[in-house]
């Protein structure tokens, strides 16, 4: 048999064991009973046949008192001596009844009837029991039981003398059913007296038994397991007389047939006991293991809510008290897993993965009713500079600052503060519309404008916030995440601090895949131009330098310009593309002017993504050996903040540039960070203040003093400078007062193609009266 449940099988072992138990104890107890029962019976029947043989002896006693008194008496030896047969019957039935005696007979010698206390005279008739008399003539044994006229007698016999034996007294009790009963009475046995026929056959001659019960009786067999049963021969003479003593096993097992069936009774409650008993154990058992396992099964959920319950001081309590300390070691570890998945080491603050799931969440909660929301991506300006500097120590040590910051200036807004990696943060805030993420956005600024100081080092850093609003900018994390870069990066670009996404940057990623295969098309199918605008020398008026701008003629929308395709081409990686398409037609130009006398040199911009690859000054060595032209013709524009973002790197390929003799300006100069250390360091060879300063510059004083100190700066470090956005005589008189080296800018020429470059040269030095290169 098979069970499923230990609960089952536990309740069945126990019953099978208790019933086991039981059934073993009954039948032992029972064995032992019957046995005891049927040796009692064997016990009662021997002491039955001593207290038989006991009466026995006292009737002989009796009877021969009696017929002693008689046979002595001398009135009745008289008339047995005169034959006066009346006063013999009188005397032996008055001696015989003082006795209750049942037969007192008077015989001759010669074994003769000679009077009958059953009224019997027949002189002819013989004594019954001549065997008797012979034995008690010896003198061995007087008393005798034998069968006269079919019923059973105890006799005995005593001589008559005068002085000599003249006759026999014989006296007997008749031994019927009566007798029987009492000898019953006193033995508690059955009892029954039978003679046997001459033929063999035995036949009943008193009994406690009822006539049907003795017919089937063989006292020379007696075997009956029903009875105990004892045979006593009763003659030694005369014809067999016996008595049979019976117990009834039944009835001599009734008592323990009573034990026994208490003994059932106690056995089947037992049992029951026991089931009932098991069942509850096997509950008790069991329970707590359906317990057990039902908490086991919440833990393998995820639930560590509440530990289980330890009601129990045994193995089960035991057991639960491992559960639980087990549920709190995978909760504990499950706790630091999440807190190592989810946090940034170095920081604390919420890291990338973090980040994205409560945007994910977020957006699923404000989806419904469009709650707007905002998200920023920030990023550090001239942290690289910072970590290259100081050391990675002090980068660490800023990132820690600026992320105490952040949480700072984040408090009262219950907003979310990542670091996504690298320099890179992102900030979630729930329940806000544009106005309110332009404004945090600005506390951001403000709060890392405060002076950061790091181990008594003072260490300026921006930052360029990208901001993007749900659902205006998108209901999808990727978009949200993609466009809030693209705000960041516009922020850098222009050095606003914060920007916030506008579709033209980038109507979706749609457009941008299109863009992109379009700008791949563009260099293929030569759709980019390149346009060359003068720098002129304000002392000299001459014109040896040209900066090459790329310009895309697209068939659709027309001159796009390069702010407007540079930056996703920075983005995409495929600037590396457009530059190599820029230098080597910058360079092919430049030869080919130089066939034709026009000896220029040329400016080409690069960004600060080529500046970290290597290979930028093999291609520019190649590139220039292809054409035949020398580095001194070559001139690399880099923006101030591009050289800042990773000085280390940028030096490094600016050293190798500069080796090869390609002159290195920096662009935009005045808008990024200067450090002025780094300059000396640069093999820098001119600086191009930046067209914000100069457009204004004789309005506005502030943009002047820039001008006039960048000029000042520039040449205390022998380095040259060009005042690029000259749109006006009146900043180029300026310019040219402050001893600026370089003009350029709409005033002098716009960037134009190179054969209206040319036509434009020799217009320009024929206007002068200057003589060209020519
Ligand atoms: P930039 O290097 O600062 O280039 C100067 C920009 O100022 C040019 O705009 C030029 O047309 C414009 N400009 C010149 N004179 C004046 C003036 O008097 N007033 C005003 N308002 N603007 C003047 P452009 O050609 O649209 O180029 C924009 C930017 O695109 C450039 O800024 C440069 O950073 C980038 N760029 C252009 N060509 C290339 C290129 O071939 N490669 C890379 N990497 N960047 C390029
Ligand atoms: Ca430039
Ligand atoms: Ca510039």
């Amino acid at each position: 048999m098979r069970f499923k449940s230990l609960r089952a099988r536990i309740a069945f072992v126990v019953v099978l064991m208790m019933l086991g138990a039981q059934a073993a104890a009954y039948v032992v107890i029972s064995s032992v009973i019957e046995r005891n029962a049927i040796s009692n019976a064997q016990e009662q029947l021997a002491v039955a046949e001593r207290v038989f043989r006991q009466v026995l002896s006292t009737n002989a006693e009796k009877l021969t008192q009696a017929a002693t008194v008689v046979a002595a008496d001398f009135g009745f030896r008289e008339a047995v001596a005169t034959h006066h047969e009346s006063t013999v019957v009188s005397a032996l039935r008055n001696h015989g009844s003082r006795i209750d005696a049942d037969l007192v007979i008077l015989a001759g010698l010669d074994g003769k009837l000679i009077a009958d206390s059953r009224g019997y005279t027949h002189g002819s008739q013989a004594f019954p029991f001549r065997a008797l008399m012979q034995t008690a003539t010896h003198g061995s044994e007087r008393s005798a039981i034998d069968v006269i006229d079919g019923r059973l007698y105890q006799l005995v016999a005593v001589p008559v003398k005068a002085p000599l034996p003249v006759a026999w007294v014989a006296m007997g009790f008749l031994i019927d059913d009566r007798m029987a009963r009492e000898m019953a009475s006193l033995t508690s046995l059955d009892v029954s007296f039978f003679d046997q026929q001459p033929d063999g056959r035995w036949t009943t001659l008193a009994s406690t038994l009822s006539a049907q019960r003795t017919a089937h009786m063989n006292p020379s067999d007696v075997a009956d397991d029903r009875y105990a049963t004892r045979v006593i021969s009763l003659t030694s003479t005369g014809k067999p007389v016996v008595v049979v003593l019976q117990r009834s096993l039944t009835a001599a097992m009734a008592p323990f047939h009573r034990l026994q069936s208490t003994l059932l009774v106690i056995t089947l409650i037992g049992v029951l006991l026991s089931i009932a008993g098991s069942i509850v154990t096997a509950r008790s058992v069991t329970r707590p293991i359906a317990a057990l396992k039902h908490f086991a099964r919440r833990v393998g959920s995820g639930d560590y809510a509440e530990p289980i319950a330890v009601s129990h001081q045994d193995e089960i309590g035991e057991l639960a008290q491992a559960f639980n300390r087990m549920q709190e070691g995978i909760s504990r570890r499950e706790h630091r897993i999440t807190e190592l998945a989810y946090t940034d080491r170095l920081t604390g603050l919420p890291n990338r993965a973090m980040f994205s799931d409560r945007l994910q969440q977020a957006i699923a909660e404000a989806l419904p009713n469009e709650t707007p929301f905002g998200v920023m991506l920030m990023d550090l300006d001239r942290f690289k500079y910072v970590n290259d500097t100081l050391g990675h120590p002090i980068g660490d040590l800023l990132l820690r600052e600026v992320a105490l910051r952040l949480r700072d200036a984040l408090a009262v807004h219950s907003g979310l503060v990542a670091r996504l990696g690298g320099d890179e943060f992102g900030v979630l805030l729930p329940d806000a519309d544009l106005a309110d993420v332009e404004r945090v956005a600005t506390q951001i600024l403000k709060a890392l404008e405060q002076p950061i100081s790091i181990e008594g080092q003072p260490v300026d850093v921006g930052a360029s916030i990208g901001i993007v609003t749900f659902p205006d900018n998108g209901v999808d994390m990727n978009v949200l995440l993609q466009r809030a870069d693209i705000a960041m990066y516009v922020a850098k670009r222009s050095n606003a601090g914060v920007a916030r996404y506008e579709e033209r940057y980038d109507n979706s990623s749609a457009e941008r895949l299109s863009l992109m295969s379009e700008l791949r098309r563009a260099v293929e199918q030569d759709q980019l131009l390149l346009f060359y605008q003068p720098k002129v020398d304000l002392s000299t008026q001459t014109v040896k330098y040209v900066e090459a701008l790329v310009r895309w003629d697209h068939p659709t929308r027309g001159y796009v310009s390069p702010d407007q395709f540079i930056p996703f081409a920075e983005q995409t990686g495929y600037i590396k593309t457009i530059s190599y398409w820029v230098a080597d037609k910058a360079i092919r130009q430049c030869a080919m002017w130089r066939d034709v006398g026009i000896e220029l040199a040329i400016s080409i911009n690069v960004s600060a993504r080529e500046l970290i690859q290597s290979s930028l000054p093999d291609t520019f060595a190649g590139l220039l050996r292809k054409y035949n032209v020398p580095a001194e013709l070559l001139w690399i524009e880099i923006t101030e903040s591009a050289i800042m973002d990773d000085p280390n790197h940028a030096i490094e390929t600016l050293d190798r540039l500069h080796a090869l003799g390609i002159r290195l300006s920096v662009d935009d100069f005045g808008t990024g960070y200067s450090s002025l250390s780094y300059l000396k360091r640069m093999p820098v060879d001119e600086l191009k203040i930046d067209k914000s300063f100069v457009m204004g510059m004789t309005e506005n004083r502030d943009d002047e003093t820039i001008v006039r100190s960048t000029i000042d700066l520039a040449h205390n470090m022998g380095l040259k400078v060009v005042a690029e956005g000259v749109e006006s005589e009146a900043v180029l008189q300026r310019l040219t007062d402050l001893e600026c080296d370089l003009a350029q800018g709409f005033h002098l020429s716009r960037p134009l193609p190179p054969d209206r470059l040319e036509a434009w040269l020799n217009s320009w030095h024929e206007a002068r009266c200057v003589t060209g290169v020519r």
